[in-house]
């Protein structure tokens, strides 16, 4: 790859010596757009051949950088080349077939295509007058998705950077519905709220608890069942408990798809549970809510319309770059009332009329971001996304069943979706400290090796593998080739491990 590239590379001038001020003509322009072209798309035809993850010790990349920022223009070969010899080893490559680590961030060309037309206008979408076509396109594709993943038309939408984002806005308007939007006045006095997630919520929410000023000690973690979902008895318990004690229960977050093992919160109990005690509630389905594109899978979103909000990442699972996070809401009065500040300098005459997203979250600036849903839902069309979903859920339930099978292996969690936990115990070890560690050493060296990558959790003390299969292309012969792997380095390892005893 990088002796094609510098080929080219080196027969482009510094795109300014002849003009002698710093502006680029249109056709050096060009030529450097088809060297990134040509560059992206040998980057991913051969991707398989780099390492998934890079074995590097920290700090190397840092080292082989300069001490300060270059005074005169390097030419664009020499950027690139640059790039290639000191930036791409220190690269994860999250678009590599075999990257099966976290939750995905996949992506697809129309989301990148997209992306680039969204940066070359790199429009600022703080308001409906600063581009009324990327606030009138995030409306309507906001609708579309909503109606995708089956949530009831009393919905509307806004694209917030991440799940994370989201949340804190779920938090913060209900703090501010609740306290008759006292606190953004006049701040805390006496109110003692209490928020309630289970045991597994994700840490964006323990974030979101202390941003809000609400207090990690106020955030009730519920216990979770055998398969690590909130237990509703025990979340009204809680919030029963905090009733007495004087306290005030602000909001329940549920987890349709908890991050580690994709457990799925009972949505109907909790809406239930919520509206009896008048709490705010929300729903972060971060990863799995791509999955409700699918009407087969809509099992898990029944109680959903309780919600007063919902949160779901197209930038994890749905072919679109990060960052997008779709967060949808019931009464948009109350996200608009708790964010809107109008300065007379951002005041226009279409106020009444139109929607500024500047007013329906945290940060004033916005990237053109809707232009990549569109485009993805137009490049796949709902089939060609719904189809890739499938293939994905099919060939996590492949590995499913192996390792269900596998006299050495063990299931740790439900698979629900495509994210499969598990570890490997053979039957002569009883220790579970031992297990954790051959177990951690597996995995280290799997993703030393480079060939794959895949992450690990804690579930009930036990040390957990986990394995999402949803990276955009990846193939069943990708799958197999994992398990193959995951196998012998098992056998590697325990036969190391009994050589040491
Ligand atoms: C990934 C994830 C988040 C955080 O998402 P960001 O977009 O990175 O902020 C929150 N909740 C769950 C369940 C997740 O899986």
């Amino acid at each position: 790859m990088l002796s094609s590239i510098s080929k080219v590379c080196s027969t482009i001038k510094k795109p300014f010596e002849e003009e002698g001020r710093y502006m680029m003509d249109k056709e050096t322009f060009r030529q450097q757009g088809y060297q990134i072209i040509d560059w992206i798309t040998e980057y991913y035809a051969n991707i398989e051949d780099l390492p998934v993850m890079p074995d590097i010790l920290p700090n190397a990349i840092k080292a082989k950088l300069a001490d300060s920022a270059p005074t005169t223009a390097e030419s664009f070969g020499d950027i690139l080349q640059d790039f290639e010899k000191t930036i791409l080893p220190g690269m994860t490559h999250w678009q590599h077939p075999s990257f099966f680590a976290y939750f995905p961030s996949n992506t697809s060309p129309y989301s990148l295509w997209a992306d680039v037309l969204a940066s070359s206008m790199n429009a600022q979408c703080m308001s409906w007058i600063t581009s009324p076509a990327a606030t009138e396109l995030e409306e309507r594709v906001m609708l579309w998705l909503r109606d995708l993943i089956g949530l009831p038309g009393s919905f509307v939408g806004v694209i917030q950077d991440g799940a994370s984002t989201a949340s804190l806005c779920a938090l913060l308007s209900a703090r501010e519905r609740f306290s008759n939007y006292k606190i953004n006045r006049q701040g805390f006095s006496d109110e003692k709220f209490t928020i309630y997630a289970s045991e597994q919520a994700h840490s964006s929410i323990d974030k979101a608890v202390r941003i809000a000023g609400l207090g990690s000690e106020y955030l009730r973690k519920i216990e979770v069942d055998s398969d690590f979902a909130l237990i509703p008895e025990k979340l009204e318990q809680a919030i029963k408990k905090d009733i007495e004690q004087g306290y005030t229960p602000l909001c329940v977050i549920a987890a349709m798809g908890t991050t580690g093992s994709t457990a799925i919160d009972p949505i109907q109990a909790t809406g239930d549970i919520a509206k009896k005690y008048g709490l705010w509630f929300h729903i972060d389905a971060a990863y799995a809510g791509t999955a409700l594109l699918l009407p087969e899978m809509r099992w898990m979103a029944k109680g959903a319309e309780m919600a007063d909000s919902f949160v779901f990442n197209p930038h994890k699972w749905m072919f679109t770059n990060f960052d997008c996070s779709a967060y949808f809401v019931k009464d948009k009065d109350a996200l608009i009332r708790t964010f809107a500040i109008s300065p007379e300098y951002l005041k226009t005459n279409a106020d009444e009329e139109v929607n500024n997203y500047r007013d329906w979250g945290i940060p004033l600036g916005r990237r053109f971001r809707a232009l990549k849903l569109w485009f993805v839902l137009k490049g796949y069309g709902v089939e060609g996304i719904q189809e890739k979903l499938r293939g994905h859920l099919k060939m996590a339930q492949w590995l499913r069943k192996e390792i269900e099978q596998h006299r050495d292996f063990q299931l740790l969690a439900p698979t629900p979706l495509n994210l499969v936990c598990f570890h490997f115990r053979p039957k002569e070890l009883s220790d579970i400290k031992t297990v954790n560690r051959l177990n951690k050493s597996i995995m280290d060296l799997l993703n030393k090796s480079g060939k794959i990558f895949l992450t690990h959790t804690s579930l009930d003390g036990v040390l957990t593998l986990r394995m999402v299969i949803a990276q955009t292309d990846v193939r069943q012969e990708q799958v197999e080739n994992a398990w193959s792997l995951l196998q012998d380095q098992a056998k590697k390892s325990m036969e190391k491990l009994r050589e040491g005893s």
